[in-house]
């Protein structure tokens, strides 16, 4: 099936799990997951009318931004390094994967010697999973109270990476915390404005919009099944 038939069918899915809900439809963005697909294959995408992508890896990141035309917003959601920051800062119409005090100090050192300003999400790892990366729930406050001193981060919400499971009921419970420790966030935090909550994939995006997701991150279901990474 074609990228523009996929995305067709994804607005109509998303809208209907909105409306299950009683939410906005226009309040869910959806992000099409470019990461390891060649740049024609974004082309194309670009050619149907999608404009937001994210990626996961840097180089290939910029490179695509290069290859690419300008009013493409572009989104990072891959796991930073540190040393990496400079590459990152200022590129990115948001930041999903902001992981550590350490990584965002390092943004904002950059940013600050280029006067600009970057919009960030914290990543929550909210099922206590070693292969991924986020504060526990318990830290983001302090985290949180941390980063907010970095005047060049914009901090606009959370993000999650769900585990992976063969029923999408099964993830609800982590989306559910999400939403519940952003509401926490809000009410010590009045000052953030933490809107944005990233969260579900291909495999759970429904649930996750059932449950407050503003923006789902959404890959296989756009493009088909990914190319090994280059
Ligand atoms: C790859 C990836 C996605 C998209 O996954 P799909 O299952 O293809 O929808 C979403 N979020 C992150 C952080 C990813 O790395």
């Amino acid at each position: 099936m074609s990228v523009s038939e996929n995305w067709r069918q994804l607005q109509s899915k998303a809208r209907a799990a909105a409306e299950r809900a009683g939410r906005d439809p226009a309040a869910v963005r959806i992000l099409a997951v470019s990461k390891t697909f060649p740049v024609d294959v974004v082309r194309d995408a670009y050619d149907s009318g999608l404009r937001t992508f994210g990626e996961n890896y840097v180089q290939e990141a910029l490179a695509k931004m290069d290859a690419l035309p300008d009013d493409i917003e572009w989104h990072m959601i891959g796991h930073l390094q540190s040393n990496k920051a400079r590459q990152v800062a200022g590129r990115f119409a948001l930041i999903h994967s902001v992981d550590s005090v350490h990584l965002a100090a390092e943004l904002q050192k950059h940013l600050g010697q280029r006067n600009q300003r970057q919009p960030i999400l914290v990543q929550i790892n909210v099922a206590d999973e070693d292969t991924k990366s986020g504060f526990s729930p318990p830290e983001a406050a302090n985290a949180i109270a941390e980063m907010s001193q970095f005047e060049h981060l914009d901090i606009r919400g959370l993000m999650t990476i769900g585990p992976v499971e063969e029923k999408p009921e099964d993830v609800r419970w982590v989306f559910v915390e999400l939403r519940c420790l952003q509401e926490q966030l809000r009410k010590r935090f009045p000052d953030l404005r933490l809107r944005e909550l990233s969260m579900g994939m291909t495999g759970d995006f429904e649930v996750a919009i059932e449950e407050g997701a503003t923006i789902v991150r959404v890959g296989r279901a756009v493009f088909g099944e990914r190319p090994a990474k280059v």
